[in-house]
């Protein structure tokens, strides 16, 4: 995933604390026979050290008039215990009308089962009873309206207005709320779906699609590399096709995608640069996704197809680092992925170093050297706002609490710095072929970072002793602060930048500025705007504005640093168009902080809590529960 803003987490939802034993899913799970090798992942009450899912069938109908999803899910399963009679499943919230189990996949009986008491981290475990030779279940069930990985969005929330759209985001643990499953990153499985939708839409899966005519209503998937449930998604509305080359393309609603297709031409060349650096791209296609503005992260790896935030089509190629980002999770993540969520930064520092590298080699180190700055800016700021120690970490502690609540940039940026530091010690060359032999050597299959650290210490460290110590590595793993030995970043450009907004400050005119700002980047105005002091003279700021149309610039990323400049400043005269973004726009690194400027005060607060009662609505619930939050 593309980071979500920091502080998202950190005040979120309030943490919900499951401080009796008897809810974690430690607890709920039966005892471990001893034999397996896969670790323990606290956010699952799956019993995954007796059966493991090997394969997936679906077969959903979407029902945009209930807001449900209803069908059947069957797991084949790998037994490892041969007289096990119990399968335990995630869910959260399901409508279970029935399960049979099936030991050949024919004859199918009809199963007991019963859900555990619901906590609010991990939803409930479902325990089926099975005879003790079935390796099938089949669960016919309905997801809720408000199903916590599913957003319904009404055709007015949409581009085109005329169509529908629905949309799933599974990670961390979400996927047990549209499907009943091991939600875990530790299983891998393959799946086979068939969608049904209304005749006038499209349904697209991370997953190969068998060519189905638009006008169907059915669409058939196959996925064929396997996948923790985490990648299962799926979006279903008026969408259209664009290639960009025999491998790549994009989704998006027609309205949409000409504009999405020209920003994002390179991806081909992204994945050849990758490919030269990592090995092979193992997944056929990569084409994009873009959703409508309510989509609340930057972008979701989703295998195949990445799911796409439009805020980052703004014409000039230059937020374009979330495609790489997306495109890295590709051997970073979905390849190799973390077995736990404690592991995230084995998936995100990896794919936030990766990304860097990719828009380096794609686009110039001047861009790549900006969003390193940009990172550890992000990164202090986070590490200022966790209120758990631990998060601060590269590896939170997560007993009883549902990952979203452990969620910041710091494994993203903190994970980046220290394979920076790797690459530095050994070089470059070096650093690449071990990396490359990581993910050569641990394709399809699920890390811990135990493993990570045996495979360093073996293929890195021993060929060149002395270059990076064990109190180093150590020191990288638990501190909650960026070691001293850190390779820190720099930026000409970002220094320029600061030069300019000096001598603004200074007194220049601002028909200065306007001339040394004419080629700036996305990165360049959000330094120069973030920066500023939050109390600047009105007439300065107004001019400054009228010269630069501030207040009303399509990017979505300078608009944000605007209106936060402007919230400090009460600069009125932005505030209509803030409240017209902040309906539009549904990805919560640019709303959240707007709405938490604003309730510092009592009037801005009041200001919010207007606007959020037109803006609710077209939100995703996870973005509806922080805001919720903070506003209460
Ligand atoms: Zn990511």
């Amino acid at each position: 995933m593309r980071p979500v803003a920091y502080f998202y987490r950190s005040i979120a939802v309030g943490p919900i604390l499951c401080v009796m034993l008897a809810c974690s899913p430690k607890a709920a799970t039966p005892p471990v026979s001893g034999s397996s090798q896969l670790p323990r992942d606290m956010s699952t009450y799956a019993n995954i050290d007796i059966f493991i899912t090997k394969h997936l069938v679906l077969d959903l109908t979407a029902d945009f008039d209930s807001r449900t999803l209803h069908g059947t899910a069957e797991l084949r399963l790998e037994r490892r215990d041969p007289s096990a009679t119990e399968v335990v499943l995630d869910s959260r919230d399901l409508d279970v009308r029935k399960i049979e189990a099936s030991s050949d996949g024919a004859a199918w009986a009809d199963a007991t089962y019963r859900f555990d008491p619901a906590t609010p981290a991990f939803g409930s475990a479902l325990r089926v009873t099975v005879p003790p030779d079935a390796d099938r279940v089949r669960i016919t069930y309905a997801t809720p309206p408000s199903a916590k990985g599913l957003q319904w969005l009404t055709p007015a929330q949409t581009s085109g207005k005329k169509q529908p759209f629905l949309f799933s985001q599974a990670q961390a643990i979400q996927a047990r709320s549209f499907i009943p499953i091991q939600d875990t990153p530790a299983v891998r499985m393959t799946y086979d779906a068939t969608i049904r939708v209304p005749k006038e839409l499209v349904a697209v899966m991370a997953a190969e699609m068998t060519p189905g005519e638009k006008g169907s209503g059915v669409f058939h998937f196959h996925m064929p590399q396997p996948i923790p449930s985490y990648l299962i998604a799926i979006a279903i509305g008026d969408l259209a096709f664009q290639p960009m080359s025999e491998r790549t393309g994009v989704w998006a609603e027609p309205a949409a995608i000409a504009a999405a297709a020209k920003e994002f031409e390179d991806t081909e060349q992204m994945i050849k640069t990758t490919e030269a650096l990592y090995g092979p791209y193992r997944w056929g296609r990569y084409d994009l996704l873009v959703l409508p503005p309510s989509f609340p992260f930057g972008g979701m790896e989703n295998p195949r197809v990445t799911f796409a935030t439009p805020t980052v089509i703004v014409g000039d190629k230059s937020l374009v680092a979330l495609v790489a980002h997306e495109l890295a999770h590709s051997w970073s993540g979905n390849l190799v992925t973390n077995a736990t969520w404690a592991d995230f930064w084995l998936n995100e520092g990896f794919t936030t170093y990766l990304e860097r590298r990719i828009v380096e080699a794609v686009y110039g180190k001047k861009l790549s050297d900006m969003e390193r700055i940009i990172g550890l800016r992000d990164l202090g700021q986070a590490r200022a706002d966790l209120t758990v120690a631990g998060d601060r970490t590269l590896q939170p502690t997560l007993a009883d609490r549902d990952p979203d609540d452990a969620y910041s940039v710091v494994p993203y940026e903190l994970g980046a710095l220290f394979l920076s530091f790797l690459e530095e010690r050994f070089g470059r060359d070096t650093f690449d072929r071990f990396l490359r032999r990581w993910f050569d050597e641990h394709a399809f299959q699920s890390v811990t970072t135990a493993q990570f650290l045996e495979f360093l210490s073996k293929h890195l460290l021993s060929t060149k002793p002395g270059a990076v110590t064990d109190q180093e590595i150590q020191e990288w793993l638990h501190t909650e602060s960026i070691p001293s030995f850190a390779v820190m970043p720099k930026s000409d450009a970002l220094e320029k930048v600061e030069r300019a907004r000096d001598a603004w400050l200074r007194g220049e005119s601002v028909e200065e500025l306007v001339k040394t700002s004419s080629a700036w980047s996305t990165q360049e105005w959000v330094h120069f705007i973030d920066a500023l002091p939050r109390k600047l003279d009105g007439d300065r700021l107004s001019t400054l504005d009228r010269r630069l149309k501030l207040t009303d610039s399509p990017n979505a990323e300078i608009a944000h640093v605007w209106f936060r400049l402007a919230i400090a400043n009460r600069y009125t005269a932005a505030f209509p168009a803030m409240e017209r973004y902040m309906i539009r726009i549904g990805r919560r690194k640019l709303i959240v902080p707007l709405y938490r400027d604003l309730a510092t005060t009592t009037e801005g607060k009041a200001l919010a809590t207007r606007i959020y009662g037109k803006a609710r609505e077209g939100y995703h619930p996870v973005a509806q529960s922080t805001v919720d939050g903070l506003l209460k």
